[in-house]
């Protein structure tokens, strides 16, 4: 009764969850440190679930848009033409589309990642004149309606009656030696399958909330070829795993696709500013003015921080080199841990800056998240049952701190251990107990 949590406790619904796992209450945040009130530091590792992948107030990007309010810039303007949008616009195209050779239209959908998902599924739907989607295991798309249909998760699914999706297994997910390609084209082939032709494919290349699982190259490109043979669609939920987070802008170009739809979200706004962006190719654009509608689509701030993102680290290719670096630095202690903690650790996993570290025993994966937070890193779970710690810190973390947040796993994971051998079940409950 007498913490600085109560009020969340008391007044604040049972729904809310990340904050269970880091029970402080934060008042600053830089860069890749977080602050809690009693000036606790903590190394971000999970960077808003990659939707502030360019750090915590990022100078440059708060000041463009310090002197954008300064100015009176328009902050509210439905989908007015605004010289903010335009400049994004221009800037979107001049840097990210044009050098990857990518030719999309642009619709600015309701500012979560959920909601451009339907938009996209919307669309689909309504290009090809088919209902059916094809969602795969392990997939995340939100949680709203259509979105929720095509997640895959048990506890979060929910059917919504309109929306008919059918569900494949994801690359790898029967083992590297099943030939998924050939079992979804047989099910789209046969007409006794149950499964109708569908509108179109949405997939993650590298699943996010399903466990850090990564799409082949080849199956990507496979399933662009099958989609084509049946007149169905692919779209690209790079709502997480976009923005730089495998070290490319797009998580698909490692592929070399060209998906028909791509939804962003997350960090498309830059310094955690809610803003989504549907790309799809030209010959899609079959709305009606307002036919896919909403108040807040196009937040003016969100351009003006996106706008200076690209700028800053998004002409040329020096930013890529930098997360690949960053990344191999992550990639080379997940392979120690699991030299070291073979008996522990089940796989290692990742692209760029979204790695991912398998634990056999998903409790044991739940306490070293616990030390970690209690050893200053906050870094979250994922996976179909929590086993996978994910590591997703900013793309322009410097390298003594992503070093020092990697230490602060490799010490809880020892941690984690020593509790386990002591004779003390006290000390087990108290950490399990936050
Ligand atoms: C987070 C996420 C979403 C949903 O975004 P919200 O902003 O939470 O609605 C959709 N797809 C993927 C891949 C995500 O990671």
């Amino acid at each position: 009764m007498d913490t600085n949590l109560d009020v969340f406790n008391h007044f604040e619904s049972q729904v809310r969850s990340y904050c269970r796992a880091f029970p402080t209450v934060f008042v600053k945040a830089r860069g890749s440190q977080l602050y809690d009130e009693f000036g606790n530091e903590f190394i971000d590792f999970l960077c808003g679930a990659g939707s502030v992948n360019y750090g915590h107030n990022n100078p440059e990007i708060k000041s463009a848009i310090i002197d954008y309010l300064e100015n009176d810039g328009i902050a509210m303007g439905l989908d007015f033409h605004t010289q903010a949008k335009r400049d994004f616009i221009c800037k979107f195209n001049d840097y990210i589309l044009m050098p990857r050779k990518l030719n999309y239209r642009m619709q600015f959908t309701s500012p979560t990642g959920t909601s451009v998902v339907e938009s996209a599924i919307k669309l689909a739907r309504k290009y090809t004149g088919r209902e059916n989607i094809i969602a795969f295991t392990n997939g995340y798309h939100g949680m709203s309606g259509v979105s929720l249909s095509v997640t895959g998760n048990r506890y979060n699914r929910q059917s919504v009656s309109y929306s008919s999706v059918s569900r494949f297994p994801f690359h790898n997910y029967l083992g590297n030696e099943y030939d998924e390609i050939g079992y979804y084209r047989k099910m789209l082939t046969d007409n006794s399958s149950g499964i109708d032709i569908p509108a179109a494919f949405i997939l993650e290349t590298v699943q996010g909330e399903g466990g850090i699982n990564i799409a082949s190259e080849k199956w990507l490109q496979d399933i662009c070829t099958l989609a084509k043979e049946f007149g169905a669609l692919v779209i690209v939920d790079d709502v997480q795993s976009g923005c730089g987070r495998t070290g490319k802008f797009f998580s698909f170009e490692r592929a070399e696709i060209k998906p028909d739809i791509v939804c962003l979200s997350k960090s498309i706004g830059a310094y955690g500013i809610p803003m989504s962006l549907l790309l799809f190719k030209d010959e899609l654009d079959v709305w009606g003015a307002g036919e896919d509608n909403g108040t807040f689509r196009g937040n003016n701030i969100a351009f003006i921080a996106a706008s200076k993102m690209l700028e800053l680290y998004w002409d040329g290719t020096s930013f890529e080199n930098e997360v690949r670096d960053r990344g191999q630095v992550v990639s080379e202690f997940s392979a120690r841990m699991k030299k070291e903690h073979s008996g522990l650790i089940r796989d290692t996993r990742g692209i760029g800056l979204m790695q991912g570290l398998e634990f056999f025993d998903e409790n044991l994966c739940g306490r070293v998240s616990k030390l970690c937070f209690k050893n200053g890193l906050v870094i979250e779970r994922s996976g179909d049952r929590s086993q996978v710690l994910k590591v997703m810190p900013a793309l322009t973390i410097d390298i003594p701190t992503l070093k020092k947040g990697l230490s602060i796993i490799e010490f809880s994971i020892s941690e984690s251990l020593g509790l386990k051998f002591k004779v003390s079940s006290e000390s087990i409950e108290d950490v399990t107990a936050i």
